[in-house]
């Protein structure tokens, strides 16, 4: 991987409308900071290399080094990369939960895994208002508290840099796409640390084809609703085209077409709807009220799922070959449209200057040709 510091990060990605504020390079030193979603940098730092640089999931991000890795294959022409078994899945009785976002698969695999030692901390998002903001939680119980899904990206990565600074050494993390490939980066060392080792023990991923800027978001609540005493947002399925926001002032319906405004520019550069590097992948069955989506793709995901149905945590059948088609459709037109806008910008394997992405370039073509 080509290395940097921390004057390149800003240039490159943070000055470039490309920085998703997935929080990579925040808690690594005193530089780099998360407010409001927006990742700033609040001194210059004079290191020519650096983690932020190398952790960062929109410079110079290497598919085959991470899929060899993770997979031991060079990255492929796959919509939703390597996988090893589609189900629908829902929380079983035994996780007890009452509030989740989709169907609580999430939230039940991530109590699963801490209780049963697979884990030894899990990083999830709590919500303030509509801000997102990483905990590290250690006790199994308090997970269910954790449930539910803001829409406003979050700098998740930075809670599992906390994590690793606290000598956590099977961290579970739950992300979306983008703050899994930060992830994914940390994984591979590309720091070349001496006696390294993989800090992660779970990585659960989330589809996600958008999310939104925090402080655009705030805009547009500001005159609709209480912000302070929100309480959860839903997007139903179509046709209904709206955001469904329930605070203490009661429930108010807005237009997607007005929440789109607040998606920031950089999700348009990502290739990545299920999570490609993640253990286990989780979204919306679409079309099937309270069902989960649940992609397994390591060994190690596999068998947790495995070991949560048998203990009742998790309910789960096999998806039928039309949902993963369709699931397949959906991914890979994300990908094409995104790998697209980074051919056009040069954003690809360039040869000069920085890269968002590096890939084969006989995979890269066979993808544009799909
Ligand atoms: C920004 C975003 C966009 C999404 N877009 C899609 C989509 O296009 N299609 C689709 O099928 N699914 C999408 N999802 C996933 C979906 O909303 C549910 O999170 C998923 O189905 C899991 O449901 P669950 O009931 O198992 O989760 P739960 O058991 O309720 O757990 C939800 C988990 O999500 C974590 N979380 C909450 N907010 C965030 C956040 N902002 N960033 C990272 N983690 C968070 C929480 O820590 C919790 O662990 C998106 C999720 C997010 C966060
Ligand atoms: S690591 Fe994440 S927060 Fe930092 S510049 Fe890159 S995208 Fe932005
Ligand atoms: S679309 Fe991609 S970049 Fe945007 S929030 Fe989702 S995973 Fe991150």
């Amino acid at each position: 991987m080509q290395l940097a510091g921390s004057k390149e990060l800003v240039s490159g990605v943070i000055k470039n409308d490309l920085c998703i504020g997935c929080g990579a390079c925040v808690s690594l030193c005193p530089y780099f900071k998360s407010h409001n979603g927006k990742t700033v940098m609040l001194f210059q730092c004079s290191r020519d290399k650096g983690r932020c640089f190398a952790y960062c999931p929109r410079v110079e991000v290497d598919l085959d080094g991470i899929s060899q890795y993770i997979y031991g294959r060079p990255y492929g022409t796959e919509a939703m990369g390597n996988y090893i078994t589609i189900r629908s899945s829902r929380a079983g009785a035994a996780a007890g939960l009452k509030t989740f976002q989709t169907a609580g698969t999430v939230s039940s695999l991530m109590m699963f895994a801490l209780g049963k030692g697979v884990i030894d901390s899990a990083v999830v998002t709590a919500r303030d208002g509509v801000k997102g903001k990483p905990v590290v939680v250690t006790d199994a119980s308090k997970i269910p508290g954790y449930a539910a899904t803001g829409y406003s990206a979050a700098p998740v990565a930075s809670g599992f840099n906390e994590a690793m600074n606290a000598g956590y050494k099977k961290i579970g993390i739950v992300g979306t796409p983008c703050q899994v490939n930060a992830v994914a980066q940390i994984r591979t060392n590309p720091m070349e640390t001496e006696n390294f080792t993989d800090p992660s023990g779970m990585v659960i991923g989330l589809f996600c084809t958008w999310a939104l800027d925090t402080g655009a978001f705030l805009k547009i609540l500001r005159d609709k609703t209480d912000i302070a005493s929100i309480k959860r947002y839903d997007i139903p399925p179509p046709p209904a085209g709206v955001m469904k926001v329930q605070s203490g002032s009661g429930t108010v319906d807005i237009p997607l077409t007005e929440i789109r405004g607040a998606i920031p520019g950089s999700c348009s550069y990502c290739h990545d709807m299920t999570a490609e590097f993640a253990d286990i992948s989780v979204g919306v069955f679409e079309g099937r009220e309270k069902l989960n989506i649940l992609i397994t793709r390591t060994r190690r995901g596999e068998e947790l799922v495995q070991a949560a149905i048998s203990a009742g945590f998790l309910e789960a059948e096999t998806l039928g070959d039309k949902d993963i088609s369709e699931l397949a459709a959906a991914s890979m037109n994300k990908k094409k449209r995104a790998l697209a806008r980074l051919a056009l910008e040069n954003k690809i394997n360039s040869a000069e200057g920085i890269s968002v992405l590096r890939m084969n370039g006989e995979i890269l073509k066979q993808l544009e040709t799909m």
